[in-house]
């Protein structure tokens, strides 16, 4: 008989403690979130969110290491985030980022070749990526050809194919077509389900939350404080129109807009409040 191990509880992929994040402009200090603590481990889909202006980009860019807290801190896998680096990689709202002299093939190719990827194998994975997001077939295509859903794959694979031990993703459907945007969601799903890689997701639309997140942290509006956080893990795109899931909605806009301010943290399934 093997002795009894004992095991510690998993250490947190990236920890916010903390943060306070501010603008300092000439127009004077806009302070964009006030004292955010969240945990985001292996394999989470988190989401951060909260209603327009709320900080939720300001707490993205904070993690993507574009900018600095005045108070609290910020670490991924123990170490303080200072810098922006591969680990961190953002898929933005804004897919006409995508610099539209280059094919579908070399978008995805640059961010490697620029962190010292070679070419053959910056080639090779791109055609990877490119087969997993469903555009093969359009890796010689150039971004202006493309729709909207399909510059957000070209997107997310180009974000994947840099193995980041986060993603970071900035309401990246927003501007999308309601049709377009649940087939992402799908879409993103199918992958994680298939590579487990871990997420940091930002909305402000409390069913996309439900339907991408396994936890959500709510954030109050202007400046974000935390809410609530919730798991999530039971919800999907085929549940979106059960009662449970209206059910969960409702909750989420109590929380969100009631007013009262948690005293605590409630960590709890939404459906069994
Ligand atoms: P969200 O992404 O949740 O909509 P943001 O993080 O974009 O919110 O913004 C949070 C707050 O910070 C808002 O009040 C916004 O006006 C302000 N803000 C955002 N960017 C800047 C900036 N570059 N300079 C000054 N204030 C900013
Ligand atoms: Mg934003």
């Amino acid at each position: 008989m093997s002795p009894l191990n004992l095991v510690p509880p998993p250490e947190p992929l990236l920890r916010a403690e903390h943060v306070t994040l501010e603008y300092r402009g000439e127009r004077g200090i806009v302070r964009a979130t006030e004292d955010v603590s969240f945990d985001v481990y292996r394999g989470d889909r988190f989401v951060l969110l909260g209603p327009s202006g709320c900080g939720k980009s300001t707490l993205l860019k904070a993690v993507g290491g574009f900018i600095a807290p005045q108070a609290g801190s910020l670490t991924l896998d123990g170490k303080a985030i200072s810098r922006p680096g591969p680990d961190r990689i953002v898929v933005f709202q804004e897919f006409d980022q995508l610099p539209p002299w280059k094919t579908v093939r070399e978008n995805v190719m640059f961010p490697l070749l620029a962190n010292g990827v070679k070419r053959k194998e910056a080639d090779q994975r791109a055609r990877h990526w490119l087969g997993k997001v469903g555009l093969a077939r359009f890796a010689d295509a150039y971004p202006h050809t493309l729709s909207g859903g399909m510059k957000a794959r070209v997107a997310i694979a180009r974000a994947l194919a840099m193995q980041p031990a986060i993603l970071l993703m900035d309401e990246p459907f927003a501007a999308l077509d309601a049709l377009t945007r649940r087939t992402m969601q799908e879409e993103l799903q199918a992958l994680w389900d298939e590579i487990g890689f871990t997420m940091l997701f930002v909305t402000h639309s409390i069913e996309e939350a439900l339907v991408v997140g396994n936890r959500i942290l709510l954030l109050s509006p202007h400046p974000g404080r935390v809410r609530a956080e919730l798991n999530s893990h039971q919800f999907s795109l085929a549940s979106a129109g059960s009662s449970e899931f209206q059910q969960a909605t409702q909750r989420i806009h109590g929380l969100l807009f009631g007013g009262q301010e948690q005293p605590g943290r409630v960590s709890e399934g939404v459906a069994h409040g």
